[in-house]
């Protein structure tokens, strides 16, 4: 029918059979940013224009090409809300947030980027945000860093995200790195794309964050950021690559790393995954400083980052496909005589005794470690192992599969007939 009226391009209904990841993602984000701290505060979707520009700046992508501009009735020049920072701070000042507080603030919901829809790319897409006022770096931060390698780890995602750094200095070293990019980029003018073309005497940093292949040829022998930093940002940088470093976080320094708003400086970050094609970034953030002054407020130290959420939800449904579709909570696993006889047994007691409990008895033998791989696929979170011992005294050694904060001990052996009493006691169904 041509004249059944359809959603706007790049603007989502999410339907029931995915409602339920995001209602995992929200959940798993807002539990974290409470973790450390963090309180929520619910801001309008419609923003003046000029809040855009000036926070963000005029010659950014963002603000020249994909915000949604529009004249209300009234003629006010408004704009449908494209990222959350500006708006945070809008009315951290307003409501005199900041004053003699340093609070820690967490977001979430819709943002309107008017770009060409794909693959982790929309133009209604949603953003969890958090940001800390009030605090000069590098340890809040690194806090905000360990936050996120926290989300990844209770999401699952751990293994597909990688964590790239960088220092954009402060003014002074920024403008003479800028001066020395711009000298070496004219020798290059006319081979350089055309918005980087343009970029060179607006806003020359933003060149090394072009995807145009030609350009970023030419980047290849630019001259780099770190080796103009000025000594408080280098030393914030080591500051936070210690951080890293003593809680087992790895990260590589990216050089190019600039972000694509100009109100950062010191340190960036972003966390890419290679599982989603080009949308590679789903969470980025940095120091910003100048920005509080910059809308009008008393100078006011800060850093924020936000996740792409429906970068996310993506990575979790790959997730979820490639492992099993008949998720379990539980597996048992083991080898020997007996193994099926107790096997069954055990399992039949626990389906009985733990309402909708889901548990798969590995019947098809093999290998501890292969028994260990269908495990993983399995989804499970805890394997009860039964192997030649076990079987022998009737114990059960009681391993989890996921680490999680509630579960300390990693692994316990207990006699089979105690595993209800154990199970209330250390696993709740989530
Ligand atoms: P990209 O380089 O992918 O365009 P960006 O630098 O414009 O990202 P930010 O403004 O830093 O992105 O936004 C933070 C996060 O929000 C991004 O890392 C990404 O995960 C997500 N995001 C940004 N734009 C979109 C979009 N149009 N659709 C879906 N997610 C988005
Ligand atoms: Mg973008």
């Amino acid at each position: 029918m041509s004249d059944m009226i359809r959603a706007i391009r790049g603007m989502n209904d999410l339907l029931p059979d995915q409602t339920p990841l995001w209602q995992k993602l929200e959940q798993v984000l807002r539990a974290t940013a409470a973790a450390h701290g963090y309180a929520e505060i619910r801001l309008p979707m419609v923003e003046e224009t000029r809040l855009y520009a000036r926070a963000i700046g005029e010659v950014t992508d963002i603000v020249e090409k994909e915000m949604y501009t529009f004249a209300d009735r009234s003629g006010d020049l408004l704009a449908l809300r494209p990222e959350g920072t500006a708006g945070c701070v809008r009315a951290a000042i307003e409501h005199n947030l900041l004053r003699h507080q340093q609070p820690r603030l967490f977001y979430q919901g819709p943002m309107f980027r008017y770009e060409r829809p794909q693959k982790g790319r929309y133009r209604q897409f949603h953003q969890f945000g958090l940001e800390s006022f009030g605090i000069s770096g590098p340890y809040v931060d690194a806090e905000l860093i360990l936050l996120s390698a926290r989300v990844w780890e209770q999401l699952g995602l751990s293994s597909q995200v990688q964590l790239e750094l960088n220092s954009l200095g402060q003014a002074e070293s920024r403008s003479a790195y800028r001066n020395a990019l711009v000298a070496y980029l004219e020798q290059y003018e006319s081979d350089l794309d055309e918005d980087s073309q343009r970029r060179l005497r607006e806003n020359p940093l933003r060149i090394l964050d072009s995807k145009v292949e030609s350009t970023q040829a030419i980047l290849q022998q630019a001259p780099v950021l770190l080796d103009f930093l000025d000594h408080a940002s280098r030393l914030e940088l080591d500051e936070i690559q210690q951080v890293l470093d003593d809680s087992g976080v790895p990260y590589r320094l990216n050089h190019r790393l600039v972000r694509g708003l100009d109100y950062y400086n010191h340190t960036v970050f972003e966390w890419v995954t290679n599982s989603l094609g080009t949308q590679g970034t789903v969470c980025a953030g940095g120091r910003y400083d100048r920005l509080v002054e910059q809308l009008g407020g008393d100078s006011t130290p800060a850093v924020g980052m936000a996740f792409g959420m429906e970068r996310l939800v993506l990575m979790l449904q790959q997730k979820q496909t490639e492992t099993d579709t008949q998720e379990v909570d539980m597996i048992v696993l083991g080898q020997g005589e007996n193994f099926a006889r107790q096997a069954l047994r055990l399992a039949h007691r626990l389906r009985s005794n733990v309402p909708n409990v889901r548990i798969l008895v590995h019947l098809q033998g093999g290998s501890f470690k292969s028994q260990f791989r269908r495990a993983d696929r399995s989804g499970a979170e805890l394997a009860l192992l039964l192997g030649e011992e076990e079987l022998r005294n009737r114990s059960v050694t009681l391993k989890w599969l996921r680490t999680g904060a509630e579960q300390v001990a990693e692994q316990q052996t207990i006699q089979q007939d105690d595993v209800l009493d154990w199970l209330h006691q250390h696993w709740i169904k989530k």
